[in-house]
């Protein structure tokens, strides 16, 4: 069991690894508490937690509409929250986005935390602050960043979860250890076996050291005005490619990233060593490596992507693992990298 505290100029998000999920009720009173979750968690966990009001939402990125936001608001005011309330977002990546968002939103900010039901959400999604919902076919557009008062990540909510939906947690692990010295990295190559039986202690360390690497991170650069930028390794791509095809995020970071080391490697800053062994570290957790585009195709989804700014697009490289470099492109320099 461990606590990493998220620290930034305007808040404290207290982070609580290897807890039972069901601890969360130690931190809060009963009087308006409203839980977010989806109907899978709702299906699987809902007896645990009764005693709450709940509202169930569908499960997926469809859900991360403003038409769900505003159904959402509307059982907030049937159910008499007001500024003192308190909202709980039980799920992954989109259940945390959603309970962001309105939480941040409603009353101009109500107190919210997370537990964390994926590895996606564990290691990524539920860390950080980010939330947003999708707008026409752009990802995560409108959204806000302010930090949740806690969240848990029980690792053993980890094995009710579809292989796929691990494996794409994987992508965003793998991601994070690029990002910060080897390793991170080292340890999720040195123990993938481990990892994919999903042993406790091992599960236990990937999630903590992946968290820690992101809080520094994000204390450093709440806002993403300089440093954060780098945790978007892999998702300029990732999220054109997902708007375009309907993949899952963790497959399209896993391809996104794969494109950023090849790129890397081109123009001389990652070795073909280290470029092979990153490639073959995402297909161990059977992630995809490759997808077949059209540039011309995946611009609009490239230029509309929230890392646009003008014409020019912020695209992170590695200049080895764990050195990952800001780099600015015009979008015709990266066509004809491409
Ligand atoms: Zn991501």
């Amino acid at each position: 069991m461990a606590y990493i505290t998220l620290k930034t100029p305007t808040s404290e998000s207290h982070i609580n690894i290897g807890f039972e999920f069901t601890e969360f009720k130690t931190q809060i009173g009963k009087s308006q508490v409203v839980i977010i979750t989806d109907s899978n968690i709702n299906s699987i966990y809902g007896s645990q937690f009764s005693e709450f009001k709940v509202i169930e939402i569908k499960p997926g990125e469809k859900s991360k509409s403003l038409e769900i936001i505003g159904d959402i608001y509307k059982h907030l005011l049937d159910c008499h929250i007001d500024r003192n309330g308190l909202i709980i977002g039980i799920g992954g990546g989109v259940v945390c986005d959603i309970t962001g968002f309105v939480a941040t939103t409603y009353f101009r900010g109500i107190r919210f935390g997370f537990v964390a039901t994926t590895l996606l959400a564990q290691v990524d999604a539920a860390i950080g602050g980010k939330n947003g919902v999708n707008f026409q076919s752009f990802k995560n557009i409108i959204g806000t960043i302010n930090q949740p008062d806690f969240v848990y990540c029980d690792p053993k909510m980890l094995d009710s979860l579809p292989d796929e939906q691990y494996r794409c947690g994987m992508a965003e692990a793998i991601k994070t250890s690029l990002t910060r010295n080897n390793k991170l990295f080292d340890f999720i190559d040195e123990n993938k076996e481990l990892i994919i039986s999903k042993e406790y202690s091992v599960l236990q360390k990937l999630i903590y050291d992946s968290v820690k690497i992101k809080v520094s991170i994000v204390e450093a650069d709440e806002i993403e005005k300089g440093a954060r930028k780098i945790l978007n390794l892999g998702h300029t791509f990732a999220h054109a490619i997902e708007s375009k095809t309907g993949m899952q995020h963790g497959e399209a970071v896993s391809i996104g990233v794969c494109k950023a080391a090849d790129i890397s490697l081109k123009l001389g800053f990652l070795a073909d060593e280290e470029n092979k062994r990153i490639r073959e570290l995402f297909k161990g957790f059977g992630l995809p490596t490759e997808f077949k585009f059209d540039f011309e195709e995946l611009l609009p989804a490239i230029l509309h992507d929230k890392k646009k700014d003008e014409q020019i697009i912020n695209y992170i490289l590695l200049n080895g693992i764990g050195k990952p470099v800001i780099m600015k492109f015009h979008y015709n320099e990266l066509k004809k990298i491409f």
